[in-house]
């Protein structure tokens, strides 16, 4: 029987990328090898998103160009999902179409309402290779598609359109964080 351990109590949390940074904006490569490495990799992606306080955390937010995503999400009756996610498919989003809060450790302090389809399934691997099948409802759907479209090089803010886009751009260039980011478009920030 194997011991089972807290996820990320192995790992260590590492620096986060943020918005701006190029290795958010590209795709992410397929894992090729399910090996040690991708088992630490993991580890450190659970240190660095508890250490943050996020539900969720790609691999390139820590700025490794892999398709890996890990989660521990509530949904909306409170159940808990908790798990990796190896080479990630978006199988399904669908059900109605909900506007709810949604904000990224990559974009600290940023909230803002944003589309979602309110059902999703998701199918990958685990880091020793077995497929899974992960689906979830609500907020943790939200979840599922905001990694999903990490993995692919985007941002919750690029599924934003209007009033709700300019000032989620507006804070992003503002924002303390932003300060020595001379990739940001501070032109969108009137004085
Ligand atoms: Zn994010």
């Amino acid at each position: 029987m194997r011991h089972r351990t807290i996820p990320g109590s192995s790992g260590r949390p590492r620096p986060l990328r943020l918005y701006g940074d190029p290795v958010l904006a590209r795709p992410c490569a397929e894992v090729t090898a399910f090996d040690g490495e991708l088992a630490a990799l993991i580890e450190d992606m659970f240190a660095t998103m508890y250490a943050a306080n996020g539900v969720g955390l790609a691999a390139n937010q820590i700025g490794v160009p892999l398709r890996v995503f890990v989660y521990d999400c509530p949904d909306d009756e409170d159940r808990r999902h908790l798990g990796h996610l190896v080479n990630p498919h978006l199988a399904e989003a669908d059900g109605p179409v909900i506007r709810g809060p949604e904000g990224c450790l990559s974009l600290p302090g940023i909230e803002a309402g944003t589309p979602r389809p309110d059902h999703a399934v998701v199918t990958g691997f685990t880091a020793a290779g077995e497929p899974v099948t992960v689906a979830g409802t609500g907020f943790f759907a939200r979840c599922l598609q905001h990694e999903c479209d990490h993995l692919a090089g985007g941002l919750y803010v690029d599924r934003l359109t209007g009033l709700r886009r300019r000032r989620a751009l507006r804070a992003a260039a503002r924002a303390p964080w932003a300060a020595d980011r001379p990739d940001v478009d501070r032109a969108a920030a009137p004085a």
